[in-house]
């Protein structure tokens, strides 16, 4: 039987770009020690007081149907959040909770992408990024970024980009590079946004890893409330990946048609995940910088190790459980030293191709294992680069 066209091209063909983190999978269950520095999950586990704050919800009876655009408490700590971290009044009614940011990313270009649509993304992007907008019929389009400029978009490429396209999706703090867009790109994302009439889709699962400076919404520059729709998520904030809630906060009317929209597709989140959200949310930034602390201190660690070395280039990174090292001195793809370094030293990173064009000749490294090891790793990794060159 034939599947549709939609589902059957959500990659868009090719690779896939998770060649080398399956080998690495590969020889672990083959019980190799690998150093795995590929995936963006925490190495702490969701904290015991949330769990017993989900265990206490679900024992009292928070088990059945649970609101679909969310339980009022949940909505109103997110709008509250947002309210107090941007200067945008937010109301409940501003808010829907999601299954994760993933959902909330196809249910955003759902709600502004007709079929055929141009929807535009950044390169390099979190891998779900295309496929996410070919899920919902839309097409996507690059917006290449270079390794010298940061990786921030700059204005003439988002004009270039414009005409035509309905939507605009941005990241910041950023995956794959760790970027934290400023104030001068995020005024560019904007005026373009405003000039072509484009939604702007704004991903900021990783506002609360933010090591230098500050994480600014574009939802809070002048006049971009109405046209922006904003992906959160309690994953990484609070190491509740698996627990899938999240959310997308925009206008109003935007929020009433995806929630018809949840009606029809996921039916809500658990009443008892959306209660440990909101004890979460309750324990304020103290939580959040717990969440965080690590990848604050792997990040230092690896100024250190990167500063002693001249063959990597890190870009400039002041976000996310990531960084973004330049290996372009070696002369090899980012995919033949990712695959090199796990066949030479059991340490697995992403290539850069695998988020784009844009990141070829660079490598991802997640900080997300112990820190000795994770420094051990690192020189590790400078020192098979120097050898290269
Ligand atoms: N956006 C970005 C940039 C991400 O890195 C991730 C997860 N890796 C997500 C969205 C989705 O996260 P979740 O669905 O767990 O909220």
């Amino acid at each position: 039987m034939q599947l549709s066209t939609r589902i059957s091209n959500l990659t868009g063909g090719g690779s896939d770009g998770w060649d080398v983190f399956n080998r690495a999978r590969a020889m672990i269950a083959a019980g190799v020690d690998v150093t795995e520095l590929t995936i963006g999950e925490h190495d702490i586990r969701t904290d015991p007081t949330i769990l017993a704050a989900m265990d206490a919800a679900a024992r009292g009876g928070h088990t059945g149907y649970a609101s679909i655009p969310g339980v009022r408490p949940l909505r109103e700590r997110v709008a509250a959040r947002l309210t107090e971290r941007t200067g945008v009044p937010t109301r409940p009614e501003n808010v829907m909770i999601t299954p994760g940011g993933q959902s909330a990313l196809f249910a955003a270009h759902h709600a502004v992408c007709d079929e055929g649509d141009t929807a535009l993304y950044i390169d390099p992007y979190y891998a779900t990024y295309p496929g996410t907008i070919r899920g919902v019929g839309a097409v996507p389009k690059a917006i290449r970024t270079r390794s010298r400029e940061a990786f921030q978009p700059q204005r003439d490429a988002l004009e270039a980009a414009a005409p035509g396209a309905a939507s605009l999706l941005i990241n910041s703090p950023n995956n794959p590079t760790g970027v934290v867009y400023d104030r001068a790109t995020l005024e560019g994302v904007a005026a373009v946004c405003a000039g072509h009439d484009l939604w702007l889709i704004s991903d900021e699962v990783y506002d609360t890893q933010v090591w230098e400076g500050t994480h600014l919404s574009p939802r809070a520059l002048p006049g971009m409330a109405e046209r922006t729709l904003v992906v959160g998520s309690m994953s990484k904030s609070h190491a509740m990946t698996g627990s899938r809630v999240g959310w997308i906060v925009g206008p109003e009317t935007a929020v009433d048609h995806l929630i018809t929209l949840a009606t029809h597709t996921t039916y809500g989140v658990a009443g008892f995940i959306q209660d440990a959200a909101v004890f979460a949310l309750d324990q304020g930034t103290a939580l959040e910088e717990k969440v965080a602390a690590p990848f604050r201190r792997r990040r230092a660690l690896a100024q250190t190790v990167l500063a002693s070395q001249n063959t990597v280039v890190p870009i400039p990174s002041q976000g996310a459980m990531y960084l973004m090292l330049d290996i372009r001195a070696t002369g090899l793809s980012g995919e033949d030293f990712a695959n090199r370094l796990l066949d030479a030293h059991h340490i697995a990173v992403m290539p850069g191709e695998s988020f784009g064009a844009a990141a070829a000749g660079h490598l991802r490294v997640a900080m997300t294992i112990e820190d000795m090891r994770f420094a051990d790793a690192l020189r590790t990794l400078c020192a098979f680069a120097a050898e290269q060159v």
